[in-house]
């Protein structure tokens, strides 16, 4: 048990030392900013359909590791992705982060280092702002998101 929690925090670290995605796109169709004031992490994430499908994505900002870690492991898994599995995701990392499931290991892959931040509730709100933050992308919200 040790060793998978090793593994979850070593995921976590290189995804906050080096973000993936982390950039601006040229021309996003879909764009949205979010704010978690409880911590002060502040995301915008960007995105380009294709048909059902995430062409591309990226996410700007700043904030705590969490923040940044669960930005770019869900930047990595969502490219290519029908939005049907998107939101499905979303609602399978939810629930894996508030504890009201343990989540399918072949659905999460690497998300599932992730896990761990639910023995901190005060994290969930920044592990959770990227997907927010990508859906209010995808439905088109033009105000800024708030976790509050
Ligand atoms: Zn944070």
């Amino acid at each position: 048990m040790n060793d998978l929690r090793d593994l979850y925090r070593d995921v976590i670290v290189d995804h906050n030392r080096a973000p993936r995605n982390f950039h601006r796109l040229e021309a996003p169709d879909h764009e949205a900013q979010g704010f978690n004031a409880l911590c002060g992490d502040k995301l915008t994430v960007q995105l380009k359909l294709d048909g059902g499908r995430i062409a591309d994505v990226a996410f700007e900002g700043s904030g705590c590791a969490i923040s940044v870690a669960s930005a770019s492991l869900m930047t990595e898994r969502v490219k290519g992705l029908e939005l049907a599995a998107v939101r499905a995701l979303h609602s399978e990392v939810h629930a894996l982060l508030t504890g009201a499931s343990d989540g399918d290991p072949r659905t999460l892959g690497k998300l599932e280092a992730l896990r761990g931040v639910r023995e901190y509730p005060a994290r969930v709100k920044c592990a959770t702002l990227a997907w927010h933050t990508l859906l209010a992308a995808l439905d088109g919200a033009a105000r800024p998101v708030s976790t509050e």
